[in-house]
């Protein structure tokens, strides 16, 4: 067993936190203990949050016709890319019923999820709408992912029965450039903390393989500590045809572990979110991703691109001894 992971295992384990001189260190001695990585993330995940997994399924509310540029993105209008170039507003009738199909599915959480950097006056008074008849109609948790909102905005969504808001930092700021130039690394934070001002719960992460080094991935998880995030949806590339991105090397499922299990080490009780590239890029090593950390899965359909039948990862938690449970 390797000592030093061991030894910060144990800082964890009541109630510690690492420093970056200490996470810098782990990152060097987990390149060869890689298993014993993976035991230490369980037993850290098992003693903040026993066999509980919160589940939760995402619906588009407005799909592609973005005049942003994120580098990753197939709904940007910058790209060439199959996505239909004129936004498409998806009906009401189509959001309540993938709500109604989340609660007799037993996914507790549902997010609406928007393409665009904000919603138009006029759609936002429509998903108000729609947050609070999902609350009232279905009793399930509401998130939604509406790009940049001032704080009144959120007040108004918190107002409505918002329980969550999603927006992610996406990478480091040293990086972030890199991958968008339409708004700021900034926006994303000033969006985060107008959330967290109006009480709502903030669902905040970044996605993996899109060239960023393994700084920029602490850099991140060090970020998202400071801003208190308690719900960090890690996402990983699946490359899109035609955004700058498409030809980017996979990330290879045991790199993915890797990844999750230091984000357990440094964010110890916040909860991971195995979400969007997580079914392409881990192939057989689905159920890998809970003694590796995670304690959130997007389940279902992405905005985008296939995830897997409902069914097959409820019953992978049940296979694991892991119950669902809401955010
Ligand atoms: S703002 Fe959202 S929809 Fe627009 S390009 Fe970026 S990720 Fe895609």
């Amino acid at each position: 067993m390797n000592i030093l992971i061991t030894e910060y295992a144990n800082i964890i384990l009541v109630g510690g936190l690492l420093d970056r001189a200490q996470i810098d260190s782990l990152s060097v001695e987990s390149e060869d203990a890689f298993w014993d990585l993976l035991y230490w993330s369980n037993v850290i995940r098992e003693k903040f949050f026993g066999n509980k997994i919160r589940v939760c399924s995402i619906v588009p509310g407005r799909l592609g016709g973005c005049d942003q540029d994120c580098a990753f993105c197939s709904q940007s209008i910058k790209y060439d890319t199959a996505t239909e170039k004129k936004a498409q507003t998806i009906s009401d009738e189509q959001i309540l019923s993938a709500a109604a199909d989340a609660a007799n599915n037993g996914v507790p959480f549902i997010g609406i999820v928007n393409s665009g950097r904000a919603p138009s006056t006029n759609e936002f008074a429509r998903l108000e709408k729609l947050i609070a008849k999902i609350k009232s109609d279905y009793g399930i948790g509401v998130c939604a992912s509406l790009g940049i909102l001032t704080a009144e905005q959120m007040q108004k969504l918190a107002a409505a029965g918002l329980d969550r808001y999603n927006h992610n930092l996406e990478t480091s700021e040293r990086y972030y450039g890199k991958i968008v130039t339409t708004h700021k690394y900034a926006d994303r934070v000033n969006t985060v903390k107008a959330a967290k001002q109006a009480d709502l719960g903030v669902c905040c992460g970044g996605l993996f393989g899109i060239g960023e080094t393994h700084a920029d991935r602490i850099d991140m998880a060090m970020a998202l500590r400071e801003l208190e995030i308690d719900m960090v949806p890690m996402n990983f590339l699946h490359p899109i045809e035609g955004t700058p991105l498409a030809d980017s090397e996979e990330i290879p499922p045991k790199e993915i572990l890797r990844i999750i299990a230091l984000y357990r080490f440094i964010l110890p009780k916040a909860h991971l979110k195995a979400a969007g590239g997580r079914v392409l890029n881990l192939r057989d090593m689905q159920s890998w991703i809970f003694p590796a950390g995670v304690t959130s899965i997007l389940t279902g359909n992405y905005l985008t691109t296939a995830g897997r039948a409902v069914q097959e990862d409820m019953q992978m938690l049940k296979d694991m001894g892991l119950e669902a449970i809401s955010n």
